[in-house]
């Protein structure tokens, strides 16, 4: 008997990774705008997955969560989102057979994994006759757009800032209208979405920061943005991490509003920028020369500055606050991340891989570039004869003890810990210690 073939639907796959919207999504707006109709889909990626340490890591749960809001956007227009539980090839294997797939619709991703795992993904489709489309998406600038006069990547902050905020002014800042496309996608009938449970995680209990923002945050934020007790940033992070909000729609709501802000946003552009180009400083030092330190790590001490148990309040508040609720303020990274590698002598990569556990807005570049600025090994680094005074930057940012108070509700008791190391000893190692290693 002859099995006639039933002729495969001809589509192009939008892949959704770090940009967990619709509107003003960059990719997803080409995809909509072919002439195909336009499956969207997600890869709960078993290669990552099977990496996280922590049971109810609470990002799993957050990205389980905008999965769940983007199929109902989808499922609104009568299409869903296609949902996998497996790696990024294994999906597309599927596809490939459901499927005649014309192209694949993405947006670029610059950390080394990503960019190792979609040429492996590109070089599949291809030899099935599918294009791979990549578009800019999650940064206002990329690789290559920010250069030197010298045609060079810059090494430091402020010259690139300033070339940016150059081109930032001769770009058109309109959102792109997904919305009036989403006709266009695919009918899907019925989306299947993993438990939490069924991806081999518990849900976490933590609670997420809302993706929107006060604008007088915004307004006050260079006066505020330092003090850890106020509420005097936005708390966006997560969600530029993921990609629930756009970038460009952000920096245009509030360039006019602080320009404090927008160099921030700057910074996070900055340093993907460092890692698109020195993909090496994932484990080395930026500035080599600083490898040869030699560190003490001592483990002991390192879970004592885990748990924030140190003997130093704003430190130790810090760290509570990071185990509690997956965020920390930034001053207070600053603040922790060198009185881990200056007064206690840790490996920077140790710090870097603990916040890499348990924030929330973990993003490899810029928490790579937060903890070698701090080591005195990146790019703006701090001179490593400057070693911050836990007790001063208490004093200035946290001058009647609130934040100390909330989370650490023992200090100024007898239950609270001495100090692990003496503060003026161990800036006096610490700068001995660094100066031998670029001597
Ligand atoms: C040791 C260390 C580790 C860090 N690790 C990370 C990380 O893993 N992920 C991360 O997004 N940020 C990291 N930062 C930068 C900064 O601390 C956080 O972006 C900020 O605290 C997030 O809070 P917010 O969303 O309220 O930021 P806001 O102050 O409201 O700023 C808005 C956004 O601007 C960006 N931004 C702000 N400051 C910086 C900065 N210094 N560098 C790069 N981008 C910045 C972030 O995307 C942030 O969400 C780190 C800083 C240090 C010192």
């Amino acid at each position: 008997m002859f099995v006639g073939l039933s002729r495969m639907e001809k589509i192009n796959v939008f892949w959704h990774r770090r940009d967990l919207r619709i509107q003003d999504n960059t990719g997803l707006y080409y995809a909509l705008t072919s002439e195909l109709p336009v499956l969207p889909i997600f890869i709960f990626d078993t290669n990552i997955l099977s990496k996280l340490e922590e049971q109810n890591d609470a990002r799993v749960t957050f990205i389980h969560e905008q999965i769940v809001k983007l199929n109902e956007e989808y499922s609104q227009k009568g299409s869903g989102l296609k949902v996998f539980n497996c790696t990024p090839e294994e999906a597309f294997n599927e596809l490939l057979d459901t499927y005649e797939i014309a192209g694949i619709y993405t947006n670029r991703d610059y950390e080394p994994e990503a960019i190792t795992r979609d040429s492996a993904i590109q070089e599949l489709v291809q030899q099935h006759g599918a294009e791979f489309y990549t578009f800019k998406d999650q940064v206002i600038f990329e690789k290559g757009e920010i250069l030197t006069d010298k045609g060079e990547p810059y090494k430091v902050f402020t010259p690139f800032k300033n070339k940016w905020l150059q081109k930032y002014k001769d770009i058109d800042h309109k959102s792109i209208d997904t919305q009036k496309h989403l006709k266009n996608t695919f009918q899907l009938k019925g989306t299947d979405i993993p438990t939490i449970e069924e991806l081999g995680f518990e849900p976490s209990e933590l609670t997420f920061p809302d993706k929107t923002y006060s604008e007088q945050i915004v307004e006050k934020y260079a006066d505020d943005r330092d003090f850890p007790a106020k509420k005097g940033t936005t708390r966006l992070g997560v969600h530029l991490r993921f990609g629930t909000i756009s970038v460009r729609e952000l920096a245009a709501q509030t360039s006019s509003l602080s320009e404090t802000y927008l160099s921030e946003l700057i910074w996070r552009e900055f340093y993907m920028m460092i890692l698109a180009y020195f993909p090496e400083v994932v484990d080395k030092a930026f500035k080599s020369k600083y490898d040869q330190i030699k560190w003490i790590n001592d483990e002991d001490q390192f879970i004592k500055w885990c748990e924030g148990k140190t003997g130093y309040p704003i430190v130790d508040a810090g760290m509570r606050e990071l185990n509690a609720t997956g965020y920390m303020h930034n001053r207070v990274r600053m603040v922790v991340s060198s009185f881990l590698t200056k007064h206690l002598l840790i490996d920077w990569r140790w710090g870097e891989r603990y916040f890499a556990k348990k924030l929330l807005d973990y993003e490899l570049a810029s928490n790579n570039g937060g903890w070698q600025w701090a080591a005195g090994t990146g790019t703006d680094a701090q001179p490593y004869f400057r070693v911050f005074n836990p007790k001063s930057q208490q004093e200035k940012f946290d001058p009647d003890y609130s934040y100390i108070k909330k989370w650490v509700p023992e200090f100024d008791t007898p239950k609270y810990p001495k100090p692990i190391v003496d503060h003026k000893q161990a800036r006096v190692r610490a700068i001995e210690t660094y100066k031998e290693a670029v001597s």
